[in-house]
């Protein structure tokens, strides 16, 4: 128990978490000699010996600044440009820089968008309101809003159709229930060009824990309802999923931001059989604190079942952006501890909504804290090394991470809570931390914690099948090797 392991995030609001409007931040330098010096200096040395130099030292000059516009390095160059060079080098900046600003400008009317302008700045002049009329107006506007039209008897359906499909079974290998591993990220590129290799690194690692266990997995970037942006754009996913997929049993959506660290670890399934949400959190933050961070909403999982679909309908219409996400996000502040005041944060919502439905809801929600089905990133990172020492994976607890989330890093955007040095540094080792028990069993591991270079950690062999290499991804990580 105790506060170790919860994300406090004084800012979940930051930019809204939408579709990248920002500019471009610049990017941290990263660790090491750059390899793209030496590459010019290799075209220096050509230039004496043959002729047609020119279009070498061009093309490497071009290919410096498409590096440097794309992944932000701030080089110094050792050689002064001609003026082809720099009118070169200037027109792919430029090129690049409008591309950028094409995909961020595309933000015409959607068709998808049958929802309508409920919550946006259109309908209601917030500011022209008083306080009763904007109450009222929210109250109105609040209850027009759907996810999609009323489904109520999606478990009759979805038996009948498991029944006609019995090529497509519910369960997998060994009786396991059949699980989908959502995640998601805004549609354009991240303000933080750093970003885009982040998100790319922490699908990886989903990629990996969901091959290793048998686990399908989606990775959204489209809006379904631009209505709810951001982080409220997993709500009207899961429900579309859930009804898309009739042969997964559980649905399980995990931020861009967290990150599998311990690879071995499993959920205990056979817990969860008659509950229908399980999510990481502690009941008396809930219930006796009225705590925003008492639950996590960065991983967790729904039954796909019709009781999930009543609590997703129950649990958006705080989401669409503009006014009613702005008039919920001060009912939040006011009815939650500690909550900073911004507009509504999909995590807020569910905690609201669970406090004043207790009796509607909690005899189906398994709120869990055996594990780290989220772990708060600050507590852990540091301390990855000892965690090697001691212990490892396959505990999923304080000894070995299941999950490490980087609440209020927002390594996409341009307004996190921590300074972007520290949070990428981070993320770099939770990510090394976790490719060691994926690399082990081919025989490689990391350098070290922050290092993105590999080493060979065992003799190769000419009989790999009869040598039973060690494949247990349970077992200790030797720290010597
Ligand atoms: N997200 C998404 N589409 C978007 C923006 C965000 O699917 O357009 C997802 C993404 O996976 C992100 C999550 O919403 O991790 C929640 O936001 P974030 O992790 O930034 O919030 P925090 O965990 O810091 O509170
Ligand atoms: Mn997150």
């Amino acid at each position: 128990m105790g506060q170790e392991g919860m994300g406090y995030n004084k800012g979940k609001g930051g930019g809204g978490g939408g579709g990248g409007g920002g500019l471009p931040m610049t990017a941290p330098r990263p660790r090491g000699a750059s390899p793209h010096s030496s590459h010019h200096h290799r075209s220096r040395k050509i230039h004496r010996t043959f002729n047609n130099v020119k279009i070498t030292v061009l093309c490497g000059l071009v290919t410096i600044l498409v590096l440097r516009g794309t992944i932000g390095l701030n080089l110094s160059l050792p050689n002064q440009p001609t003026d082809a060079d720099a009118l070169a080098g200037a027109k792919a900046v430029e090129d690049i820089d409008r591309i950028l600003r094409e995909i961020r400008s595309d933000s015409g009317p959607d068709d998808v968008d049958d929802a309508g302008d409920l919550g946006g700045s259109a309908a209601y002049n917030a500011t022209a309101l008083n306080a009763t009329e904007a109450a009222a107006a929210y109250a109105a506007a609040v209850g027009r809003y759907a996810l999609g039209p009323k489904i109520s008897d999606w478990d009759g359906q979805r038996r009948r159709w498991l029944r006609q499909n019995p090529g497509f079974p519910a369960s997998i290998a060994a009786g396991k229930p059949r699980i989908l591993l959502v995640t998601g990220s805004q549609p354009g590129p991240c303000d933080n060009p750093l970003g885009d290799h982040y998100l790319l690194k922490t699908t990886k690692n989903k990629i990996d824990y969901c091959r290793l266990h048998g686990i399908e997995i989606v990775h959204n970037l489209a809006h379904l309802d631009t209505e709810l942006a951001g982080y409220w754009a997993k709500l009207p996913l899961l429900r579309r999923l859930m009804l898309s997929h009739p042969e997964v049993e559980w649905i399980w959506w995990m931020d861009s931001d967290a990150l599998f660290t311990d690879m071995a670890f499993e959920l205990p399934l056979s817990r969860y059989d008659n509950r229908n949400l399980i999510i990481h959190g502690y009941q008396d933050l809930l219930f006796d604190k009225h705590s925003w961070i008492a639950l996590n909403t960065g991983s967790f999982l729904f039954r796909n079942c019709q009781w999930s679909l009543d609590l997703l309908d129950s649990w958006a219409p705080m989401g669409p952006k503009g006014f009613i996400r702005d008039e919920a996000g001060k009912i939040l502040t006011a009815n939650l501890k500690g909550r900073p005041a911004f507009e509504a944060d999909d995590q807020s919502a569910l905690i609201y909504l669970l406090l004043s439905q207790k009796e509607k809801w909690m005899d189906k929600v398994f709120i869990e804290n055996s594990y780290y089905l989220h772990g708060f990133w600050a507590g852990l990172v540091d301390k990855y090394e000892e965690m090697m020492e001691n212990h490892h994976p396959g505990l999923g607890d304080e000894r070995w991470p299941f999950v490490t989330h980087f609440v209020g890093c927002k390594p996409c955007g341009s307004y996190g809570d921590y300074p972007v040095e520290r949070c990428l540094k981070s993320m770099e080792r939770a990510f090394n931390f976790a490719d060691n028990q994926v690399l082990r069993l081919y025989g490689f591991a990391h350098k070290g914690l922050e290092s993105p270079k590999i080493k060979r950690v065992r003799n190769q062999t000419t009989k790999p099948i009869d040598d039973k290499e060690n494949l247990d991804v349970k077992a200790k990580i030797s720290t010597t090797s």
